[in-house]
């Protein structure tokens, strides 16, 4: 990949204060690559972030940042989006906040293809709130909330977003920082909806999901399924949602991309100009409910 610029112009006022080994650092690292790499300016990108150890990025991180509620980076981002096409919106966020309180936000972008990038720390856990069960956290894993274990199966945020309508889809993992950064790259370039679910350690709450564990589980995938029927047959490889479920081989890469109008593409009060360009006289009624006047 080539850096256009220094990934370091990508720091924040503050230093990162996670736990030495968290897999939040790859993810850092691996963002300010992909924004480097793009040729980005800070001051032009929105970034949008939850409540998690994840959502502290928005300290750690320069740009335009929004530190929102549980769950609620994505229709923050969506509407800024709408306001503000010109710059990319992309969402910080993780398992808990996502695939947790988040995730009928989730499905919804992915189905009006919203055109917002959703980057996801998937370590299974709720780190910040010390260690309690979250929607991907393995069956049987024992935790603060789950002290006899877990007894569901975990949610594959992956074919539940392939199959919600979702144009990019990917999988990470932070020890693999060129490959993610390439992958970031690719979901921020990408118009329409892009969800990119990375894979770290929790090293204080989650003993299962090590990178150790990662290290001899991943394998890359050698190119991008062409059609959508093997990206979801790819997808549902893991985790295992059913009985008898082996913790096998885990893919990543990017498993389904597809160009297709995104959601402020198709909007009529759009067609002219953006609207953080226009004045509200403008904005006439006519064109926002064009079959009620
Ligand atoms: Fe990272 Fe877990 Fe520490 Fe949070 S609690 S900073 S997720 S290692």
């Amino acid at each position: 990949m080539e850096i256009k610029q220094d990934p370091e112009r990508f720091n924040g006022p503050q230093k990162p204060t996670w736990c030495p080994g968290c897999g939040n650092y790859g993810l850092f690292s691996a963002l300010k690559k992909a924004l480097a790499g793009l040729g980005l300016r800070p001051d032009k990108i929105m970034f949008f972030f939850g409540i998690g150890c994840s959502g502290n990025m928005c300290c750690f991180l320069r740009g335009a940042g929004f530190h929102s509620l549980h769950g609620r980076g994505i229709p923050v981002a969506i509407g800024a989006k709408i306001c503000n096409p010109t710059s990319p919106a992309i969402v910080v966020a993780g398992d808990g906040d996502v695939y947790g309180e988040g995730m009928n936000h989730l499905l919804a972008a992915a189905r009006g293809n919203h055109d917002i990038k959703v980057i996801v720390h998937n370590n299974m856990v709720y780190g910040l709130t010390t260690g309690q069960a979250s929607p991907t956290s393995e069956k049987g894993f024992l935790s603060k909330s789950t002290p006899a274990g877990v007894i569901e199966y975990p949610v594959n945020p992956l074919s539940l977003v392939l199959s919600s309508g979702g144009t990019f889809v990917a999988r990470g993992f932070t020890s693999e920082v060129d490959h993610l950064a390439e992958i970031f790259e690719k979901a921020i370039k990408h118009v329409g909806f892009s969800l990119v679910d990375v894979l770290q350690p929790c090293v204080t709450f989650n003993k299962i999901n090590t990178a150790e564990f990662y290290k001899s589980h991943v394998y890359k995938l050698q190119k991008q399924e062409q059609d959508f029927k093997g990206a979801l047959e790819k997808a549902s490889e893991w985790p295992q949602t059913h009985e008898n479920a082996d913790r096998g081989r885990i893919p990543i890469g990017i498993f389904w991309q597809k160009r297709q109008k995104a959601y402020h593409e198709n909007l009529p009060q759009l067609k002219d100009s953006f609207l953080n360009s226009q004045s509200i006289e403008k904005i006439k009624i006519e064109n926002v409910y064009p079959l009620y006047t």
